[in-house]
């Protein structure tokens, strides 16, 4: 599904010495290159504060500390998601609160998140999926009208960009009060590791947030909130210091190879390409095709004789999941994220995709469709 070894190779001399600069300093944690990263990474966004930390999960989980917000409070996400989004929610006490998604773009509807609002909704967390920003415009304004926290899950959506209708362009992550991000490996600004960072605006929140991810400590020893710890190691700052400055680049490969597939893909009812939307563009931080009348688990085992992965991303929506079963909820609440659960499927991306590549996997596709 992706090809890090080719992708780090062609930076190989630079992240070495990054690598090795930290070793030799000896300085693991909280060492010059992480604010290097910090600072590189908070001008590439245009966004005041960037606030490195473990990884993606811890990332969601310290925003949704920094709210203040009491057991039982309602946080609405989408039920068509990675697990972590729900996982941190149900952590803290809150109240995960389900809602539907849109058959083109997979990311949340608007219509079933202004449905689901009571007076105890406190915060919407839109997860910007496989990497195309959710209808920001229209959140932020429901967020507005009643008073609520806007937390963007932008771990699948760093550097693609969202413009509001007065023309103004801003990064994915950058237009709610708070944005979290992972750096895990295979997402589209991966590091050698687990790693994740949190994006806001808000001077407050973001010195509470980097107090919360070193232990609720803003002087030594002294504790002045509950924290976590969960921070961002100078090895893994000094690998994404050098890719940040490819993103970009990287970026553009992945939409070069979802052009690819769209065009290839387009001959046939069979298969329904990814929306792309008018106001967001599309990082490709997965490629996902809606299987029209296709055995999918067929197609999977075809594809996998001629040694072509293929994922299905997401097999099961949150409220199926065993662990999320909830009175609540039941077959055919959420009727789009449960069709989507059935036909997905993502298709090898990344950012050393060959044409010759491209040209093998979809003709196998289209070969299996005829
Ligand atoms: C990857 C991912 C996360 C979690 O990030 P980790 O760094 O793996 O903890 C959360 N939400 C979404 C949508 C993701 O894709």
């Amino acid at each position: 599904m992706v090809d890090l070894k080719s992708q780090y190779k062609k930076i190989k001399t630079e992240v070495d010495a990054g690598i090795h600069e930290v070793i030799d300093s000896a300085t693991f944690i909280k060492g010059g290159k992480v604010t290097d990263f910090q600072h590189n990474l908070e001008t590439y966004l245009n966004v005041k504060h960037v606030i490195p930390v473990g990884n993606g999960t811890d990332a969601l989980q310290i925003a949704l500390m920094v709210l203040d917000l009491k057991p039982g409070d309602e946080v609405i996400i989408p039920t068509f998601t990675f697990i972590a989004t729900a996982e941190v929610v149900a952590l803290l006490g809150l109240k995960p609160v389900l809602v539907d998604v849109d058959f083109d773009t997979f990311n949340i509807s608007i219509d079933s998140l202004k449905k689901a609002i009571t007076s105890r909704t406190k915060a919407l967390v839109p997860v910007h999926l496989f990497g195309q920003n959710a209808d920001m415009e229209a959140i932020l304004s429901i967020a507005k009208e009643s008073n609520l926290f806007v937390i963007e899950d932008a771990c699948q959506s760093i550097g693609s960009a969202y413009t509001f209708s007065d023309g103004q362009q801003i990064q994915s992550g950058c237009m709610g009060d708070i944005g979290c991000t992972s750096f895990f490996p295979s997402k589209n600004l991966g590091c050698f590791g687990d790693g994740g960072a949190i994006f806001t605006n808000n001077d407050e929140l973001a010195a509470k947030m980097r107090a919360i991810s070193n232990h609720g400590m803003v002087v030594r020893y002294y504790h002045d909130i509950i924290g976590v710890n969960s921070r961002l190691d100078s090895i893994q700052a000094a690998v994404l210091d050098v890719k940040l400055k490819h993103l970009d680049e990287y970026c553009n490969a992945r939409r070069t190879a979802a052009d690819y597939y769209d065009k290839a893909f387009g001959q046939t009812e069979k298969l329904i390409t990814p929306t792309r939307s008018a106001n967001s563009n599309h990082v490709f931080h997965q490629y996902t095709l809606k299987l029209n009348g296709v055995n999918r688990a067929e197609l999977q085992k075809y594809l996998a004789e001629k040694a072509i992965p293929a994922m299905i991303y997401y097999p099961v929506p949150l409220h199926f999941q065993k662990a999320y079963q909830d009175e609540r909820y039941k077959a055919g609440d959420f009727p789009v994220a449960e069709k989507l659960s059935e036909c997905v499927m993502s298709l090898p991306m990344h950012t050393e995709l060959s044409e010759d590549q491209l040209e093998f996997i979809t003709k196998a596709v289209l070969e299996f469709c005829k």
